[in-house]
């Protein structure tokens, strides 16, 4: 039997309606609206579009978008001095700074500056530390929002065992906090784990989050698995190129239980959880 297809693009739909509804009924009630600041540092095309599309989304669901886009070689003094700005500013709930950033910027002193209480990003060693021991912290996006997607096919993870191939700071470590915290049996693994395959296929959950195009096939996943594909590879295609994850997905759909595609699987969900984030930390404020 095929595996279920997961529509990571209805459900951040669903997700980005609910939050318009809460967004709408703030503002009915008086309250000024969530504010979301995004910095842009250089013209990296993919970062490019993907700020626009989060200032898209931000303002369709009635959110206020801050956009600071700023010339490749701005100073680290002048980005610190704009996050502290942000930092004191009551009607900016959420402040995010595009990465990459150019090198003669240190990327760790940028995201440290950032108040926790509006990293929502959720990259800030405050918010990493408490993610970590299980206190209430801003999760990364992209995490929280394959976390929803598992949560549509099986509501709970209990005992299951999850293996993560990929250990970066954005994805794969956050990812495996949070199958933990679901009471998941957690692998992480990595490019120095020897015999991948067999490790993947002992997987309820498998998360692949490397970056190399198709990596995962057939060898690597159990029959019934439930397979979260975050990888973003472009790839030729005849003249063009086009968008592959990091799982073979025809080899892989005949064999899981459940799998994301690619695109639309998990890329949707990341900016909709930036903005949960975003109105949550506008809610906390709020008490
Ligand atoms: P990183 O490059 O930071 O991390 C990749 C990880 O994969 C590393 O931990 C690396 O191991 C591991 N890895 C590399 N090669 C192998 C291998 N042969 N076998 C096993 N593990 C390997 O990538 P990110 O975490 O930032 O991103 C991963 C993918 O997810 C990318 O395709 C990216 O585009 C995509 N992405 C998608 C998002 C979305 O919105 N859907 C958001 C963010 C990322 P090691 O640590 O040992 O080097």
């Amino acid at each position: 039997m095929p595996a279920t297809l997961i529509d990571g693009k209805a459900v951040a739909a669903s997700l980005r309606a609910k939050l318009a509804m809460r967004v709408a009924a703030h503002v009915a009630a008086g309250k000024r609206a969530p504010g979301l600041a995004v910095m842009l540092v250089g013209e990296d095309p993919a970062s490019q579009v993907y700020v626009a599309s989060k200032a898209k989304q931000t303002t369709e669901i009635g959110m206020v978008s801050i956009e600071h886009k700023l010339p490749v070689e701005t100073s680290q003094a002048d980005l610190l001095a704009r996050i502290a700005k942000l930092n004191a500013d009551p009607s900016v709930d959420g402040i995010l700074v595009q990465l990459p950033l150019p090198p003669h910027i240190d990327a760790d002193a940028i995201i440290e500056a950032i108040d926790p209480a509006k990293d929502v990003d959720g990259f800030h060693p405050v918010n990493v530390g408490r993610l970590a021991t299980g206190g209430k912290a801003f999760v990364p996006c992209t995490p929280r929002g394959s976390m929803r997607l598992i949560r549509t096919v099986r509501a709970d993870l209990s005992g299951l065992h999850a293996v993560v191939v990929g250990r970066s700071n954005i994805v794969g470590k956050p990812m495996a906090q949070l199958l933990l915290a679901a009471n998941c049996t957690v692998t992480i693994a990595h490019s120095r784990t020897t015999d991948l395959p067999g490790i993947c296929r002992q997987a309820d959950i498998l998360v692949a989050a490397v970056g190399r195009p198709l990596m995962l096939n057939a060898a690597h996943v159990k029959p019934g698995a439930i397979v979260i594909d975050v990888g973003i590879n472009r790839v030729p295609a005849g003249e063009k190129t086009k968008l592959v994850g990091d799982v073979d997905f025809e080899a892989v759909r005949g064999i899981a239980g459940a799998i994301t595609p690619v695109p639309g699987g998990v890329g949707p969900m990341t900016i909709a959880c930036l903005l949960e984030n975003t109105l949550d930390s506008y809610e906390l404020k709020l008490g």
